[in-house]
């Protein structure tokens, strides 16, 4: 909360061997994003988002080449003023943090927010969440939040034991998306629970579901969608607790669909009334 009430520093640095350069490069572990509850954030347009949503910046490296450029310069005033320090670093220190060898301008470290299920409520018709059981990939993890913000849903619940919703590859997928909308982690019989109790329609989505995901009707109760995990999809357990079990058909010779790509489609069918018509 300190970050709140002071403005921040601005330090010039030159060595990669600065303290504050190595904590930086530490968050790629999980160990010390859970021991600081902070995470990195490539780029000008992470940093802007996560200022925007009010997410507290507790630290900017940003090029020193770049400081004069106006958007750079506007995103250094914001971020001091919401209390961030601005680190100015050889552009090579930022490749060091990211490890990337065309590293971005900037690089933030933010400060991990997590809802709690609870928050996510109360649920009322024309709501959808997705509920995400032990998603494996940062990628799909990452494609899913971006596209549950794009089609209007209200959040996603990270089920059972879930790849670090903070890491490097997981935020970069969202492509800002991780501060727009809430996450929470919730426990199997957590989630079940809370379906009831917000009276939703869990829709379990299974390659030996029993409804053609168009066939059902998605237009009288707030919406769940249960997504599986990648290799094993939806244990016996929780498939059992859906209100009903979407397939999405397929011809030709794939096994599945992409975790992304099914939970896309689920979301734009179950939102397809609700969606605005792009003008002819
Ligand atoms: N081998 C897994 C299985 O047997 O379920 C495949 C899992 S698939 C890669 C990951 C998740 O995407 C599934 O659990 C399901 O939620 C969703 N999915 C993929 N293709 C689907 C389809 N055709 N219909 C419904 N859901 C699908």
């Amino acid at each position: 909360m300190a970050g709140h009430h002071r403005t921040g520093r601005v330090k010039d640095i030159t060595a990669h061997s600065n303290p504050e350069v190595k904590a930086a490069k530490a968050l790629h572990l999980k160990k010390h994003r859970v021991e600081t509850g902070s995470f990195l954030a490539e780029g000008a347009k992470l940093a802007i988002d996560a200022l925007d949503a009010g997410w507290t910046v507790e630290r900017l490296f940003v090029a020193k080449a770049v400081l004069d450029e106006p958007h750079i310069a506007k995103i250094v005033t914001r971020a001091l003023s919401a209390g961030a320090d601005v680190l100015t670093v050889p552009e090579a220190v930022i490749g060091g943090i990211t490890r990337r060898d065309n590293p971005q301008a900037i690089v933030s470290v933010i400060r991990e927010r997590l809802a709690p299920l609870t928050a996510l409520g109360p649920l009322k018709t024309g709501d959808t969440l997705v509920a995400l059981d032990r998603v494996r990939d940062p990628g799909n993890l990452g494609t899913v939040i971006r596209t549950a913000d794009a089609a209007g849903a209200k959040g996603v619940v990270l089920v059972g034991e879930c790849v670090d919703l903070f890491s490097l590859e997981t935020v970069r997928a969202t492509m800002g998306s991780l501060f727009a909308l809430p996450v929470a982690k919730a426990a199997p019989d957590q989630l079940t629970a809370f379906v009831r109790a917000q009276d939703a329609m869990l829709v379990g989505t299974h390659l030996k579901g029993a409804r053609d995901y168009r066939a059902i009707d998605y237009r009288g109760k707030p919406v769940i969608i249960l997504m599986g995990n990648e290799q094993s999809g939806l244990p016996d357990g929780l498939a059992a607790q859906c209100d009903a079990l979407a397939l999405i058909p397929q011809q030709g010779k794939a096994d599945s669909l992409n975790l992304g790509v099914a939970t896309g489609l689920m979301l734009y069918e179950a939102r397809r009334h609700l969606l605005g018509c792009v003008p002819a």
